[in-house]
């Protein structure tokens, strides 16, 4: 490793990862990821890794399509397995939302992702215990499902190390330096300046107290998810994952045959702080999962809670990243995923790359400029335009 790399990218998540990757993969080969624990051991070790084109906001639906054609191929394009369960994926809405999903199924028909719309006698061949009489129509694509984020994210890792990155874990930045005239010229990690061309901040919810003392103060909080494990009874491996637009949660199967349920109303968000925050779900939020999964799916052999656990989304105000150069010259951001990060990761990494680089991507569905900083003091959110009533800002 140069004492000077060209990139400095601090984050060893997902995100940071996937960006040494593509800069690697241009040519921008000397690359130090500063990572203050041990790899993916942020956001991305509890990410559910769900695998899904269904977004109103058309650049998000591109990166995701884009992210799944790499899952599909990581063998050959990263060296190695992510853990990828092409399950397929469906997603039901109710009477209120069938308009919006015919808009946005158009909308992925543009950009050319493999999705179809699906009958009711359909879906309850592939979910033979749920009820599904009030659902007024589904989605249903083919091709997605769920992966292993960790396992993506060290995939990451070990292709970006075979083209000369340098990753340095336990190796906390205490400060980003700015030169006399304001720009970016390095960190100070573990004690030690370290100078560079370019800063990237991947540090998910902890990208705000590294950019704070510099007058950049981002829009992210983190955001406290609670995540149930059920044993159904009997193992379900082969139904495809579950997006309840009804009853606002998801749920997706385990290659031990349990049935992971994760919440999709952000009604009340519980921020949190991401260094201290309870593992384990709460009683309340037990009884309501419970309640709802008994209504949808009544026919479970023998439903029992096995596990549960929490992790924190970063989350911005319009609930989609920030992927953007910044006011301080040579310091970008790409953080507050706002619980999208695992899919799209693949593309975030291309457009971090090019942002970096100053090219142009090579996408046209994916506009760079959605996910600019500016778009907060701009009160230009980035909403999609055919939201789901009821389903916040999360789609
Ligand atoms: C419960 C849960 C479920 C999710 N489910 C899905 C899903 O189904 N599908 C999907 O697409 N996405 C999902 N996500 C979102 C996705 O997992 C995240 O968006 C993604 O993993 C974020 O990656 P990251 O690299 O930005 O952040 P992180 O993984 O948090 O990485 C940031 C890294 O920065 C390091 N760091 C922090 N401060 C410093 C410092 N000062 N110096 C050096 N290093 C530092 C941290 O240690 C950490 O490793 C989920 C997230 C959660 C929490």
């Amino acid at each position: 490793m140069s004492p000077s790399p060209d990139v400095i990218i601090i984050g060893g998540g997902i995100e940071g990862l996937s960006t040494a990757w593509a800069l690697a993969q241009r040519g921008v080969r000397d690359v130090l990821v500063l990572e203050r624990g041990t790899l993916c051991s942020g956001g991305t070790a509890k990410s559910s890794g769900v695998v899904r084109c269904h977004y109103g906001v058309p650049s998000l639906a591109a990166m995701a399509w884009n992210g799944l054609q790499i899952f599909e191929n990581a063998q050959d394009l990263l060296g190695q397995d992510v853990g990828f369960q092409q399950t397929g994926y469906v997603v039901g809405v109710g009477p209120e939302n069938v308009a919006a999903l015919e808009a946005n199924l158009a909308m992925h028909h543009q950009i050319g992702i493999d999705v179809q719309t699906i009958s009711h006698d359909d879906v309850q061949a592939l979910w033979p215990w749920a009820d599904l009489t009030d659902f007024a129509a589904f989605a249903y694509e083919p091709r997605g499902g769920y992966g292993d984020a960790y396992q993506t994210g060290q995939a990451f890792a070990h292709a970006a190390r075979r083209l000369g990155v340098s990753i340095r874990q336990d190796t906390p930045v205490t400060g980003i330096t700015l030169g006399p005239s304001g720009h970016a010229v390095g960190v100070v990690a573990a004690g030690e300046h370290i100078h560079a061309g370019s800063i990237v901040v991947a540090a998910g919810p902890w990208s705000v107290p590294l950019c704070a003392p510099l007058g950049l103060h981002l829009p992210i909080r983190a955001q406290r998810e609670q995540i149930l494990l059920i044993d159904p009874g009997e193992p379900i491996r082969d139904a495809p994952v579950f997006s309840d637009l009804v009853n606002l949660q998801y749920i997706r199967t385990e290659r031990s045959g349990e049935l992971l349920v994760g919440n999709s109303d952000h009604a009340s968000p519980e921020f949190a702080d991401p260094d201290h925050y309870s593992n384990q779900a709460d009683e309340a939020h037990i009884a309501g999962t419970v309640d709802k999964l008994d209504s949808r799916l009544p026919k479970l052999p023998a439903p029992a809670l096995s596990s549960s656990y929490a992790g924190c989304y970063d989350v911005t105000p319009d609930y989609n990243p920030i992927l953007s150069a910044t006011p301080i010259q040579d310091l970008y951001i790409c953080a507050g995923f706002s619980g999208h990060g695992y899919k799209i990761s693949p593309a975030v990494g291309t457009l971090m790359a090019d942002i970096v680089t100053r090219r142009a991507g090579t996408d046209p569905h994916i506009r760079a400029d959605d996910f600019r900083l500016e778009r907060f003091d701009q009160h230009q959110p980035l909403r999609s335009p055919h939201p789901y009533t009821g389903a916040g800002q999360m789609r």
